[in-house]
């Protein structure tokens, strides 16, 4: 039995547990299969404020988290399987780890950017193939960039990475684009974008100093080709984790969990969230670590005079 149990360890669950520690609230930590969440499969951070020279995004994270343990964050590894939010103390099943309970809980589950699934993809990541245009943007001064998608997320990359780019050549499967008008019509009157539209992806082709080309179908001629380019940027949606909560807590259509506005209270008393998990459209280390302080702040406040459990019997 925890007060408060944190699942997930990017930036907004490890600043949850630094705030929730330092109030002697005693956390447990629950780290999933990719520990440190998105910034560790970043190179250079730069924009976290407090880092004039950038700093590595592993050690970024390493960092927080041994500010975390430092105050008494106690930290478990494994997959969080189910949790019980039928009545509180809330119940999780987490592999390996067996039945835990917790007075309350925070989620920090983030949203995983979505792969397009082909060859030399995911080797290529931090070598040249990125899924975040204002993370990695800056390190392609002058080159040649593709963005594959249709979407918005895809019509905004493009047209933020023309400021960095020399040439930015949007990649689509379909002829048609699912972007909305006024995003499309910004895509198409930047000069530096230019289209391979009606195109399937097929694989990520490389050398020795990384990405060279995006190796794709021309759905109209039937043939193969090879773009050639010195990034590539996926730009084709991202997947809040929240499948396992079962739908117990209220979320968007696509997943994102609704907090209540200028909080981080969901629609289940003691359950707070933060970080990219409920938020769509900021998804930055910084906006992250701030709703994680939020959220254990929150946390903190609803347990006094809240516990279910009798803490004065326990040592
Ligand atoms: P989205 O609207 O779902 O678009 C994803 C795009 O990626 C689609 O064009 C899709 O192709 C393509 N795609 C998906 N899987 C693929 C695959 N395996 N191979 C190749 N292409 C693939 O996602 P989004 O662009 O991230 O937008 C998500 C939501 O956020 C939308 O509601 C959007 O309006 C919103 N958003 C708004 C703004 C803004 O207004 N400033 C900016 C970003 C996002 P198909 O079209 O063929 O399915």
């Amino acid at each position: 039995m925890y007060k408060s149990i944190v699942i997930g360890t990017g930036p907004a669950g490890l600043t949850a547990a630094i705030y929730l520690a330092r109030a002697n609230l005693n956390p447990l930590v629950i780290e999933g299969p990719e520990p440190g969440g998105q910034l560790t499969t970043t190179t250079e951070v730069e924009n976290f404020p407090g880092f004039p020279e950038g700093i590595m995004g592993p050690e970024l994270m390493a960092n927080m988290r041994k500010q975390a343990e430092r105050f008494g964050a106690e930290f478990k590894t494994g997959w969080v399987n189910k949790v019980d939010m039928s009545k509180r103390p809330f119940k999780l099943n987490v592999e390996g780890l067996g039945d835990i309970e917790a007075e309350s809980l925070i989620i920090s589950t983030g949203a995983s950017a979505k792969l397009l699934g082909i060859e030399n993809e995911r080797e290529s990541i931090g070598r040249g193939v990125s899924t975040c245009a204002t993370c990695d943007g800056f390190f392609f001064r002058g080159k040649k960039i593709i963005v594959v998608g249709g979407g918005d997320s895809a019509m905004e990359e493009a047209n933020f990475l023309t400021r960095f780019a020399s040439e930015v050549r949007l990649v689509h499967r379909r002829k048609d684009l699912r972007a909305s008008k006024i995003m499309q019509d910004r895509a198409r009157e930047n000069s530096k974008v230019v289209w391979s539209l009606d195109r399937t992806p097929l694989e990520v082709v490389s050398g020795e100093k990384g990405v060279t080309g995006l190796k794709v179908k021309n759905n109209e001629t039937g043939q193969d080709e090879i773009l050639e380019a010195d990034g590539i940027f996926v730009a084709i949606g991202h997947k809040p984790n929240t499948e396992f909560l079962g739908g117990q807590i209220e979320t968007d259509e696509v997943g994102y969990i609704l907090v209540k506005p200028g909080t981080s209270m969901t629609n289940v008393e003691g359950v707070f969230a933060c970080g990219d998990v409920q938020d769509s459209k900021y998804r930055q280390a910084i906006t992250a670590a701030g709703s994680g302080c939020m959220a254990a702040l929150d946390c903190e406040k609803f347990l006094e005079g809240h516990m279910v459990h009798d803490w004065s019997k326990s040592v």
